[in-house]
């Protein structure tokens, strides 16, 4: 078995920054780093970055540190086995089979696991935030699109190549709108941030009174969740009508996932989340209503822990974890 002194390195690779943490056996962040991704770059460069940022992460580690792996996580489909990007869709390029694994334990000599940005937030989340110890979770990142993870028997359900989890994908009305992924009424199309703004602008284009016109000095591109969610804090009832509506289609999906697994908690988390704000009371009262088998009084949401850090400690947390399964065989 690693000894109490292993550490461990996560990369999480953004849309705008990549982050670099280095974790002690606990989960500890001792080191924390960052630079720029400039993805217009190209997928060659930014590979150059990671690796740079890794190797002075490493650098920083005290003698008696004994690195065992690097955690990467990256926003997309993965081939997590071979260590490829298949689809990074928001990054230029698409990074089609970039072996960022591979190139990685090359220029560093230390093994590299790739994970889902979502799924090493839901490691994260289960391995030292507010699923730790549950049997059972619902894990939500509600951003720029909602991103998701399932717990189940105390560990992340990867699913097949490392997709499973996709809980923002779930479709809560056939008829509803174009979703990112080309699907039509995803929960995404309803409750991500994008959403909120497009309907919240859309009311304000058709004349509807609401203070958030005068949040956003009239000009439409100021519109923000944020915003929303504080005019509808202070009762306004445009803003509320937004996430209503968004609340409701998210809690349905919320509902179907809770049906399929009977969780101990959903944990939610993600930039455009207040917890327990006026937002998240519209998500959890449509998913309690949407549950009439499962025992829903006795289901917790939870705030997640770890916020804006959640993807690279995740990432190193998902270093450990395969780490220690190769160890042991
Ligand atoms: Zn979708």
């Amino acid at each position: 078995m690693p000894s109490s002194n292993s550490c461990y390195v996560g990369v999480d690779l953004g849309g705008t920054t990549i982050k670099f943490a280095l974790i002690d056996n606990d989960g500890e962040v001792l080191q924390r780093s960052r630079s720029q991704t400039d993805g217009e770059d190209g997928h060659d460069a930014v590979l150059e970055r990671m690796i740079a940022g890794a190797r002075e992460i490493v650098g920083l580690a005290e003698p008696d540190q004994v690195i065992r792996a690097i955690g990467v996580a990256a926003p997309g489909v993965l081939d997590m086995d071979g260590g490829y990007t298949i689809f990074l869709p928001n990054l230029p390029g698409d990074w089609p089979m970039v072996p960022v694994g591979p190139r990685m334990t090359e220029a560093l000599g230390l093994p590299v696991y790739l994970i889902n940005d979502v799924r090493a937030f839901t490691v994260a989340e289960l391995e030292i935030g507010a699923a730790k110890g549950v049997q059972t979770a619902l894990c939500y990142a509600i951003g720029t699109g909602i991103g998701g993870g399932i717990v189940a028997h105390g560990r992340v359900n990867m699913g097949l190549g490392g997709a499973g989890g996709e809980l923002g994908h779930m479709v809560v009305n056939t008829n509803g709108p174009h979703c990112g992924c080309g699907n039509r009424g995803c929960a995404e199309a309803y409750a991500a941030g994008p959403a909120i703004i497009g309907e919240a602008n859309r009311l304000i284009v058709m004349g509807e009174t609401t203070t958030l016109r005068e949040m956003i000095g009239d000009d439409l591109n100021k519109m923000t969740p944020e915003l929303v969610e504080r005019a509808a804090a202070d009762g306004d009832p445009i803003a509320r009508q937004v996430l209503d509506y968004a609340g409701f289609h998210m809690g349905i999906a919320v509902a179907n996932a809770i049906s399929a697994l009977a969780p101990n908690v959903v944990v939610l988390g993600g930039g455009v989340l207040k917890p327990y704000g006026y937002y998240w009371s519209q998500i959890e009262r449509s998913a309690r209503e949407h549950c009439h088998v499962t025992e829903i009084d006795k289901i917790e949401f939870l705030p997640a822990k770890l916020s804006f850090e959640a993807g690279v400690v995740g990432a190193a947390l998902w270093a450990k974890t395969a780490y220690e399964a190769r160890e042991e065989g």
